[in-house]
């Protein structure tokens, strides 16, 4: 068909004639099936087995925000639990370019030199799948996304930090049940997530960096308390001497904390992760931490004081999403938080309305 710009009164330019289109990309997909769902039973075999694939697909499920997804998750990790627990889980903490990506490569070589498997997973509340979380992200540890005995999981997209804390939670679980006797949970300082991560592992290592003089001034509050051990990072070239006086510092200012409770007097050294100097002498400190807690029986303690907080978490987080998930409620806080804004009823008879409501209802 003759195109209108084509005709007499455009001058000077000529339209050409398109190229037909396809008349799809590919007219076989709409008949590609789907891989069947496999059964509980399956994931959990293929699990046990130490299939890869089966692993993810469950870490997946526990991910999914379906309540068929998540039924099923369930029945998974309850089955994979009698053969969880049997593995050294390390947390590992730094603010972002502190050198953890750089630090987890390293340190997994390192450990995975010495037998057994690892799983890197993190806990980033502010990621999002979509964007590209920002921690667990494969090709940050090039060194180990290649590793046959490694599994690097992402951070559970962004969610409340209590959901996706328990999402990794039970990943952990998983990797155990699929014979990992390693696992490093990575976070960076966002909100809470050190406090998170401080609940899932036996383990709590803290990534520093020397420089300024003031690192301690910078260092969030209650972070201190909870390492079982700082390592700073860079100490190479130029950096050693500032390394080793940060060390100092941090040495000085850990006596004035009280002996935590597993009786282990945290540890402070210095390493570089790029040049690897340093690593067996950290990896050592934890080696020892681990031997000294099990022989006191804190170890034991810990663990069982989480699942027991896990218990508790777990159902404040379902309550509260049960809660705050229902339209009805939703439309009903609106309306209270415009009365109370407007002085027309008390914080208290608007809150009590929604709640007498939520009771009445539940299901
Ligand atoms: P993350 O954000 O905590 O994961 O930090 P990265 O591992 O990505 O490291 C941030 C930057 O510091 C990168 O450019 C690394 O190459 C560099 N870096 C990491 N470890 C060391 C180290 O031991 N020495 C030196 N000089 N640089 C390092």
């Amino acid at each position: 068909m003759q195109h209108i710009e084509n005709e007499d009164c455009y001058n000077g330019l000529t339209v050409n004639s398109g190229v037909a289109q396809p008349p799809s990309v590919n007219p076989y997909i709409t008949h590609r099936r789907r891989k069947p769902m496999p059964t509980v039973g399956e994931i959990v075999e293929g699990i046990l087995k130490g299939d890869v694939t089966m692993l993810s697909r469950a870490v997946t499920l526990v991910e999914s925000l379906s309540a068929d997804h998540q039924t099923l998750a369930q029945e998974v990790i309850e089955k994979c639990l009698p053969y969880s627990g049997n593995s050294r889980r390390i947390g590992i903490t730094g603010v972002p370019g502190a050198g953890k990506s750089t630090s987890i490569d390293v340190f997994g070589l390192h450990v995975l030199k010495q037998g057994g498997k690892l799983a890197v997973l993190a806990i980033d509340p502010s990621s999002e799948r979509t964007k590209g979380s920002i921690l667990g992200d494969k090709t940050r540890m090039e060194k180990l996304a290649t590793h046959p005995g490694a599994f690097i999981r992402p951070s559970p997209s962004a969610g409340s930090l209590g959901g996706v804390a328990r999402k990794t939670r039970e990943t952990i679980v998983l990797c155990e049940a699929a014979g990992y006797n390693n696992i490093f949970v990575e976070t960076v300082g966002v909100g809470q997530s050190e406090t998170a991560v401080h609940s899932m592992v036996d383990f709590f290592l803290l990534i520093q960096l020397a420089g300024t003089g003031d690192e301690l001034q910078g260092i969030k509050r209650g972070i201190m308390e909870m390492a079982d051990g700082i390592v700073i990072n860079k100490a190479d070239g130029d950096n050693i001497d500032r390394a080793r006086l940060a060390q100092a510092q941090f040495k000085s200012a850990l006596r004035l904390f009280p002996t935590p409770a597993s009786g282990w007097t945290p540890e402070v050294l210095t390493y570089s992760g790029y040049y690897e100097l340093g690593i067996p002498e950290v990896w050592d400190m934890i080696d020892r931490y681990f031997d000294f807690v099990k022989a006191n029986g804190y170890f034991d303690t810990k663990r069982a004081q989480q699942a027991r907080y896990w218990m508790f978490e777990t159902i404040n987080e379902q309550l509260h999403a049960n809660f705050y998930n229902n339209p009805e409620i939703e439309k009903m806080l609106a309306e209270g938080e415009t009365d109370v804004l407007a002085n027309r009823r008390t914080s208290f008879a608007a809150a009590r309305t929604v709640l007498d409501y939520y009771f009445a209802n539940k299901r």
